[in-house]
């Protein structure tokens, strides 16, 4: 077999695998090639004149759903909007956790269907538990594992290093490109939410995007 087709079996074979078991675990999954169906896909899944939260995630930004939502015909509570304060955007952060949808990504999620976030305000991690009437994860290609300890040290060795990055701050990783699981003031992780399975069936959907998306 070529090996562009094995690569492709094996992509292929993780995403089955892993929306079967999402499935068992009371998700609604659903599966596209590109960031522009994934875009249109989730627009179509929030009624007009709903509430929307969101959590701290690139692929919803690359996605362009932060831009689609704050034009459309919803009360955003979006934390990233330019120039609010400190204490707005915290007052975004804590009406996202009432609202009717929440659209957020995910760090690592396993092909056995467990999903692992690592936050540093904790609002993310609180909307997937609970709280918003819907929640919408947008997850790429490159964030699948093969088991929970290898989510957790991709989110805490890789991702937040990378985040941390992202936002400019000094911190030992930013210095040494590794996590030295540091005391600074400025730290970016600091909850780290290993979630199972879903209590209530279809309260959490998972779009999963078959390119590389985020950290
Ligand atoms: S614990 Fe500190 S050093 Fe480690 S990734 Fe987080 S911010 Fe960086």
């Amino acid at each position: 077999m070529e090996i562009k087709k094995i690569k492709l079996w094996y992509k292929e074979t993780i995403v089955n695998t892993a929306m079967k078991a999402l499935e068992e675990k009371n998700y609604a999954v659903s599966s596209v090639p590109t960031k522009s169906d994934a875009l249109k896909l989730v627009m179509g899944m929030i009624p007009e004149g709903s509430t929307v939260g969101t959590g701290g995630s690139m692929t919803v930004s690359e996605v362009g759903l932060l831009d689609a939502i704050e034009i459309g015909n919803f009360k955003f509570y979006n934390q990233y909007r330019t120039g609010l304060s400190e204490d707005k955007a915290n007052e975004m952060r804590t009406q996202g956790l009432l609202a009717d949808y929440y659209i957020t990504g995910t760090n690592a999620i396993t092909i056995t269907g467990e999903l692992i976030n690592l936050d540093g305000f904790g609002n993310r991690v609180a909307a997937i538990t609970y709280g918003p009437k819907k929640v919408i994860i947008i997850v790429g290609i490159n964030k699948f594992v093969n088991s929970i300890e290898e989510g957790i040290h991709r989110v805490r060795h890789y991702a937040a290093v990378l985040n941390s990055k992202r936002f400019n701050r000094l911190l030992p990783c930013t210095e040494t490109g590794k996590c030295n699981d540091c005391h600074a003031t400025d730290r970016i992780c600091n909850h780290l939410l290993v979630t199972y399975r879903q209590h209530k069936k279809g309260r959490v959907s998972i779009v999963i995007v078959d390119e590389e998306l985020g950290f």
